[in-house]
């Protein structure tokens, strides 16, 4: 192997993963693994291969970063093992060290880039977005997808329509005394892909009491960045966003993407070996609130606006496995007069979507998509809710494949339209 082994180090420390006992009671909880029934494609077999790379023990070979790049990054394995393995850590700290050895494979420096250079890049990414938008509106889409060799790539693209949100500064007061002054995330993909997703919680939390806030200085979570290995990225981005929230003075950072909150939450992690930021880095994670867990702490006013629906809900990897949030959208959904409120089998199996994960493993991404579609269908569900921008555009490009009329939307968009209902 050119330049010998990666110092052990590089891919996390030696007790987060000694911690594993192979005990394998995380197998049956990993999508990769269901699919394949392979070990290699199973959290206790990639933790091995984490641990033999580290070891020197192995070389970055094709296949061995291909097992490490089958996985979703889920974290299903992580909430279920009895040992508190932090997978998703051990995880982001070995992508981390094969794209800083510079021995990657050449897909992973693409991505890597791209997601530097263009998603980190608010300019080039409301560039990209009206690319998106032309391609769809054109009939460039349609057209892509009536072709059998592009169909699926071409359907997995995200889907952008409908207006951004640009909103800044004070966004909403309520009326009276505000019970709190929130900052909204407005993050990367979630303004340009579903502006009316923020436009919703804006309402939503104003209308529970809130002033809130969109600081002008912030940028993107840093969240996929992280995922792919590039931590360098995702730390210059998470020191903009404790500038820009710190400096607002408010009592909390609301986030209504599961994945973005999730690795806000992780902030005083990311940035523990930072001798200026790892204190603010501490005190702003301890302020971010997942929308669903905010409003229900405030306490949360149910809708008297009726909403006539059968309603599934698919949890957000992120959402269920890294926050450990799964009750507060399902009652903000069973709140709303009229919801027919109906579980579906492996709610809380990833959708196959894992950001990048839909365009750098499509085979394996449609799919879990076709599971998940199949579920939706078994429901009987008119309407699928989430609470991820990524699981958003992938169950309805899945409906699209499928050709089954059920809409999607968020949590809040539902809880936002009940609102308005009692106005009717
Ligand atoms: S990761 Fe946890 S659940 Fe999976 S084999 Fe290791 S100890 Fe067991
Ligand atoms: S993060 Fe998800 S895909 Fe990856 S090993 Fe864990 S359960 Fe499997």
């Amino acid at each position: 192997m050119p330049g010998g082994p990666i110092h052990q180090s590089a891919f996390g420390s030696e007790a987060d993963l000694s911690r594993c006992v192979h005990c394998g009671l995380c197998l049956q909880h990993c999508p990769t693994y269901l699919e394949t029934g392979l070990e290699t494609e199973s959290p206790r077999g990639r933790l091995h291969l984490i641990r033999a790379l580290s070891e020197g023990r192995i070389d970055l070979a094709g296949n061995t970063m291909g097992h490490l790049d089958m996985c979703l990054q889920c974290r299903n394995c992580e909430a279920v093992c009895p040992s508190g393995v932090p997978y998703g850590r051990i995880m982001e700290h070995a992508r981390a060290a094969v794209i800083e050895s510079r021995r990657a494979p050449v897909p992973w420096r693409l991505r890597s880039l791209f997601l530097r250079e263009v998603i980190a890049r608010p300019g080039r990414l409301r560039a990209l977005a009206a690319a998106l938008r032309f391609y769809r509106r054109s009939g460039l889409r349609a057209l892509a997808e009536s072709i059998p060799l592009l169909r699926d790539r071409a359907l997995l693209a995200p889907s952008i329509a409908g207006r951004p949100f640009t909103g800044t500064g004070v966004l909403a007061r309520p009326k009276g005394e505000p019970v709190a002054r929130v900052a909204l995330l407005t993050g990367c993909i979630m303004p340009l892909a579903y502006g009316r997703v923020h436009r919703a919680t804006v309402r939503v939390l104003a209308a529970n009491g809130c002033e809130v806030i969109a600081p002008v200085d912030q940028s993107c979570c840093g969240a996929l960045q992280a995922h792919n290995g590039d931590r360098q990225t995702a730390q210059a981005l998470a020191r903009r966003n404790i500038d820009a929230f710190l400096e607002d003075g408010c009592d909390f950072v609301v986030v209504n993407s599961a994945g973005c909150g999730a690795a806000m939450k992780e902030y005083g992690e990311l940035l523990s070996q930072d001798a200026v930021y790892s204190e603010r880095a501490r005190v702003l994670a301890a302020r971010v609130k997942d929308i669903h867990e905010f409003l229900l702490e405030l306490p949360f006013r149910p809708p008297t606006g009726r909403l006539e629906a059968s309603v599934t809900f698919q949890d957000p990897c992120h959402l269920a496995h890294a926050q450990r949030i799964r009750e507060a959208p399902r009652r903000i959904l069973q709140s709303i007069p009229g919801v027919q409120f109906v579980e579906m089998e492996h709610a809380d199996r990833c959708c196959g979507s894992a950001g990048v994960y839909s365009f750098t493993q499509p085979q394996m991404s449609l799919q879990l998509l076709q599971r998940r579609i199949d579920e939706v269908r078994a429901s009987g569900a008119a309407v699928v809710a989430t609470a991820n921008p990524g699981c958003m555009a992938q169950i309805e490009a899945g409906l699209r494949r499928n050709r089954l009329p059920v809409r999607v939307g968020h949590v809040i968009e539902l809880l936002d339209a009940a609102y308005r209902a009692e106005h009717r």
